[in-house]
């Protein structure tokens, strides 16, 4: 343990109200300074209904305010096992979408030159293609937490938006589908052939029923022997969980997970050799209690914690 990794605002001198916005009170810091990296990328260019999730970052820096410093399950307190920083957000122009994603890309490249490990906040799922873009040096495997499987070919004529970032990622090489696992997948889709391109790829889709069916345990197990020990990337859009957790999101699919079933699942990463995680698709302007932004940061704590127990001890 390390007495200068960077430390949250101390809530008995500094109340949690109090003090600037930073991703759980953490100081703002360099790749180079810390093993973790939390980063918010303010994109949502890639919506294609209702937008918001660029306000995403600023509300959950505003919620994580309410992040305490140890696991209450598994014990990790990661603020002293790692060092831990607010490395701020992605800027990106919101009229200019490919220029964004070089921009992003390249933000994310720095990153991964700098040793640190990503854990990022969203923006729309598009921006999970430019961050893989920037640190995914070999075919990654990804466990992915959705009610969507974002493998569409395109909207509107146009191949780069938040339902088609993994098809591109396929594609270019980021990813492999072989150690792909997509949990939580439901809706009604537009046609037939929807996961089409997913099932030949290879990539394993766990719709709700399933999951329902066979419970978290078995799942993650799955979802762990999919990935194996090499590296992999985890990408959780907060529309996995049911609306009624999580209604502040752009694409609301009825039916999903509850709070409690995320957090298990978070818990049972551990062990996964996790080179990135981003938690995206919140969208403030639709969430006006704030719990669906109390709930993204509450599992980005919950990313941070099992993300720290792949480091090792300095
Ligand atoms: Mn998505
Ligand atoms: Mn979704």
């Amino acid at each position: 343990m390390s007495i200068t990794n960077f430390q949250p605002l101390d809530s008995g001198s500094v109340p949690r109200f109090a003090g600037p916005s930073t991703f759980m009170r953490l100081p703002m810091a360099t790749p180079e300074q810390v093993d973790i990296a939390l980063i918010g990328v303010p994109f949502d260019g890639g919506t294609t209904n209702r937008p918001g999730a660029r306000h995403g970052p600023r509300e959950i820096r505003n919620q994580s305010s309410l992040v305490r410093r140890v696991h209450h399950v598994t014990g990790v307190s990661p603020f002293e096992q790692v060092r831990a920083g607010d490395c701020g957000d992605v800027i990106v122009n919101p009229l200019d979408l490919p220029g964004s994603l070089d921009t992003i890309s390249a933000f994310f490249e720095n990153v991964h030159q700098s040793g640190a490990r990503s854990l990022v906040v969203g923006g729309d799922h598009l921006i999970t293609l430019p961050i893989l873009r920037g640190i995914a040096k070999e075919p990654a495997g990804l466990i992915h937490f959705d009610a969507h499987s974002d493998t569409y070919d395109e909207f509107f004529g146009n191949r780069y938006n938040h339902g088609t970032p993994f098809r591109r990622a396929v594609e270019e090489g980021l990813l492999d589908p072989k150690r792909m696992v997509q949990i939580g997948i439901r809706g009604a889709i537009s046609d037939v052939e929807n996961y089409d391109f997913a099932r030949e790829a290879g990539i394993r889709i766990i719709f709700i029923e399933e999951f329902m069916e066979r419970g978290v345990d078995t799942v993650m197990a799955e979802a762990r022997s999919i990935v194996g020990d090499a590296p992999t990337y985890v990408s959780f859009d907060i529309d996995a969980l049911d609306p009624s957790f999580a209604p502040g999101t752009g694409t609301p699919e009825i039916g999903g997970i509850t709070t409690r079933e995320a957090q298990k699942m978070i818990r049972a990463l551990a062990g996964v050799d996790i080179i990135g995680a981003d938690l995206v698709e919140v969208s403030p302007p639709l969430d006006p209690s704030g719990v669906t932004a109390l709930t993204g940061a509450t599992l980005l704590f919950e990313l941070l914690c099992v993300m720290t127990m792949q480091i090792p001890a300095k």
